[in-house]
C-alpha cells in the first residue's frame, strides 16, 4: 500500500484541492508510467485507478454529487429518497422495490456537465468531480459501497441499538430486558483462534473487526431462543448472505442465493423495523451490493478496513507534541529503509529484533524507541534531544 498524501487540518479538507493533483499524477502515471528496476533492466510500468473506496461522509464530496441524507443520495441508482414519520419527528428512507433505475456512467458525466452549466442539482449530482477526468475510471461502477462502514458499522450496529435501546421497549424485536442473558452466552463463546480478540460487552464501544465477529460467529447462537422468530430469521438472511460474500472463492450459486437473501432481508425491513430504518446502508445493502461483489470479487478484497488500519498505522507514527504530519512522514522512509536492508544486516540478534517488529502493530513506536537507544548508543547523546 502507498501512502500518496496526508491532510493535516481542524476541518473537513477541500477534496478538490486534494483530488485535482491526485488525478493529474493518475494521468500522468497512465500516460507516462514509471520506472521499474527488473533483474534484466529497467522496465516501464503504466497504472490505471480503476476502484475507489470511501465512506459515505467522503463519498459525495468525492463524486459531486448529494450527501447520503439528500435526495437521490445513492451513488448507483437514481431512486429518489422519501421522508418518512419516525417517533416525534421523521427520517429519510429508501423503501425497497422490486427494480431500481441503476445510473449509466455515460449519463452520469452528460448531467454533471450540465449541472456545472445550469447551476441546479440533477439527479442527486452537483457539480463535476475530478474523478470524471480519469480515462478509464467508472465513476458509477468504480466507487463500491463499503462493506465495513454500511453493514457493520452500519446494520449490524443499527441493530443492536434497536434490539437493547430502552426507547424501543414497546416493539416486538426489543430484547432489552435479556441483555445480561446474551452478555453471558457471548462471554462463555470460545472462539477458534482465527476470531481475534474474545467478544466484549455491548456496552463497550467495539471496532468494526468485532461487529463482525459478532455478525458471522456470535450472533446467531447468542440470540437463539432471546430474539423472536420472525426478527431472528430475519437477521439471519443478512448473516448468511454476507458470510458468502466474504469467502475467498464464490460461485455463482452462492452470488444469487446472498442476493436473494440480502433483498428479502431489505423487502422484510418496513414491516419488522418500519420505513424509518431502510436507510442508505439498508438499501445499499439489499439492492447494489451483490452486484459490486459480481464486479470486483469478495467484500474483503475491497473494504475499507486495510485503510483504516493504515490510518492508526500513519497515527501511530506521531510521538511527541509539534508537527504531526512532518512526524508521520519521517518515519514512512524509515521504515521502508528497515524493510528492505534488515535481511542484510550482520547481527543476527538485532536482525530477528527487526523482524519481530516489522510485523507487530506497535512497530512505528517500537521503531522510535529503537532509533533514538541506537543514537545513544552510538553518539551518546541524550534521549530528550532526539526528534
Ligand atoms: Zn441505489
Amino acid at each position: 500500500m502507498v501512502t500518496w498524501g496526508l491532510w493535516q487540518t481542524s476541518s473537513k479538507p477541500n477534496l478538490s484541492t486534494y483530488l485535482i493533483p491526485l488525478c493529474q499524477e493518475r494521468i500522468n502515471l497512465k500516460s507516462n508510467g514509471f520506472g521499474v528496476m527488473l533483474n534484466t533492466g529497467v522496465g516501464q510500468c503504466k497504472a490505471i485507478l480503476v476502484l475507489a473506496i470511501v465512506d459515505l461522509m467522503a463519498k459525495a464530496p468525492l463524486l459531486g454529487v448529494a450527501y447520503h441524507n439528500g435526495n437521490y443520495g445513492c451513488s448507483s441508482c437514481e431512486e429518489p429518497e422519501q421522508v418518512v414519520n419516525s417517533g416525534k419527528g421523521t427520517a429519510r428512507s429508501y423503501p425497497p422495490k422490486v427494480k431500481y433505475e441503476l445510473r449509466d456512467t455515460t449519463e452520469f458525466l452528460h448531467t454533471a456537465n450540465k449541472v456545472v452549466t445550469t447551476r441546479t442539482e440533477e439527479l442527486g449530482i452537483r457539480t463535476l468531480s475530478p474523478l470524471l477526468s480519469l480515462e478509464f475510471f467508472d465513476i458509477v461502477n468504480g466507487v463500491v459501497p463499503d462493506y465495513m462502514h454500511g453493514i457493520l458499522l452500519g446494520i449490524t450496529k443499527n441493530l443492536i441499538t434497536l434490539w437493547t435501546k430502552s426507547k424501543y421497549y414497546k416493539c416486538g424485536y426489543y430484547i432489552g430486558t435479556k441483555v445480561k442473558i446474551l452478555e453471558r452466552g457471548l462471554q462463555d463463546m470460545m472462539p477458534n483462534d482465527y476470531v481475534q480478540r474474545m467478544p466484549r460487552k455491548f456496552q463497550h464501544s467495539w471496532k468494526a473487526s468485532e461487529y463482525q465477529e459478532w455478525l458471522l460467529y456470535f450472533a446467531l447462537p447468542c440470540l437463539d431462543g432471546i430474539l423472536q422468530t420472525q426478527y431472528y430469521e430475519h437477521f439471519s438472511m443478512i448473516v448468511s448472505a454476507i458470510y458468502k460474500l466474504l469467502s475467498d472463492t464464490i460461485s455463482e450459486a452462492d452470488l444469487i442465493c446472498a442476493e436473494r437473501e440480502l433483498k428479502e432481508f431489505y423487502m422484510q425491513m418496513p414491516a419488522l423495523y418500519g420505513f424509518e430504518q431502510c436507510g442508505l446502508n439498508v438499501h445499499n445493502a439489499g439492492a447494489h451490493l451483490c452486484s459490486y461483489v459480481r464486479m470486483w470479487g469478495p467484500l474483503w478484497a475491497w473494504s475499507c478496513f486495510s485503510y483504516e488500519d493504515m490510518s492508526g498505522n500513519v497515527l501511530s507514527r506521531v510521538h511527541d507534541t509539534g508537527n504531526v504530519s512532518i512526524q508521520a512522514l519521517k518515519m514512512l522512509p524509515m521504515q521502508k529503509i528497515l524493510r528492505t536492508t534488515y535481511l542484510s544486516m550482520p547481527n543476527i540478534r538485532l536482525r530477528s529484533f527487526v523482524a519481530e517488529m516489522l510485523r507487530s502493530s506497535q512497530m512505528p513506536r517500537k521503531l522510535t524507541k529503537l532509533i533514538r537507544h541506537l543514537r545513544t548508543r552510538l553518539f551518546h547523546v541524550p534521549k530528550t534531544t532526539f526528534r
